[in-house]
């Protein structure tokens, strides 16, 4: 069976050099952000790097890279100033992102810090409706988080309502986060084909475009956000077993967010392709 797997990459040696990473560990595709995670910054990486990604990507087989926003972005934010600096840098990552076909652009929905979800997730799909037109063939996917805190996209009920309100683009889709949704609530490793008949029946399974591959440190319900590698924390490795080979997910392209250096990611990669080839 094919598997389209990756992990999360760092942009600091350029664009070809995350191609040829991850084509060292067997992945075919892989995760990077856009941006200094937690700053502002921003090495603006060489037409002639990210084009020799394209052709090494080609030739190679890898597909469907996923940029990730940086933590410092807050699409919900009341605050003008935040808001401008969010709206502003997602619109650049996504015109930048124009080179690369068959990439997609993940976000956080962002924190409400104390103004409430419902007025979050009216910010953020305001925000949406603002750099959407500026999306080409780039499609964006709002990431389930965990409830730490004030977050909204706690649960696939209010994923819905930013959709809703973001007027159901055609380009705007969900990043199904594993740690995150158990974490939520979301009983991913025990009831894996009732988590999906409730993400269908309230999100639609057509709007799911990308998985985020994290057992949890914490149990089931703990809104706490703490990545473990596979089979070490709630989740076990069985249930990546069958989130893998899921006749309804294993289209998808999943994208490993595991605490691991790229040997701990090869192996991660190694035993998801085993599963996927003993089905
Ligand atoms: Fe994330
Ligand atoms: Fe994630
Ligand atoms: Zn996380």
């Amino acid at each position: 069976m094919k598997l389209t797997v990756g992990c999360h990459l760092s942009t600091t040696g350029g664009y070809l050099a995350m191609g040829k990473t991850a084509k060292s560990i067997d992945a075919t595709t892989f995760q990077f952000f856009t941006r200094n995670p937690r700053g502002s910054s921003r090495k603006i990486p060489s037409l002639t790097d990210v084009e020799a990604l394209v052709r090494f990507m080609e030739e190679n087989g890898i597909e469907k890279p996923l940029a990730h926003a940086p933590y410092t972005y807050n699409p919900c934010a009341m605050d003008e100033g935040i808001r401008t600096y969010t709206t502003e840098n997602m619109r650049e990552d996504l015109i930048f992102l124009h080179a690369i076909p068959g990439a997609m652009y993940n976000f956080h929905p962002g924190c409400h810090v104390g103004a409430g979800a419902e007025a979050g997730i009216a910010k953020t799909a305001a925000l949406l409706r603002e750099i959407l037109p500026d999306s080409a063939n780039v499609r964006i996917t709002v990431e389930t988080m965990a409830g730490k805190g004030t977050e909204i996209g706690r649960s696939f009920e209010e994923i819905r309502q930013i959709l809703d309100l973001a007027e159901n683009h055609p380009n705007l889709g969900v990043c199904l986060d594993t740690c995150h949704v158990s974490d939520g609530g979301y009983d991913v490793a025990g009831d894996l084909d009732g988590v999906l008949a409730e993400f269908d029946r309230i999100i639609g399974l057509n709007r799911l475009f990308a998985i985020h591959l994290n057992d949890s440190k914490n149990p089931l319900g703990a809104h706490k956000d703490r990545h473990e590698k596979l089979g070490l924390g709630y989740l076990g490795e069985e249930a990546f077993a069958r989130i893998v080979t899921h006749p309804k997910l294993r289209h998808l392209p999943f994208y490993l967010e595991t605490p691991n250096e790229l040997d701990g990611y090869a192996s991660e990669i190694r035993l998801l392709r085993r599963f996927a080839d003993n089905k």
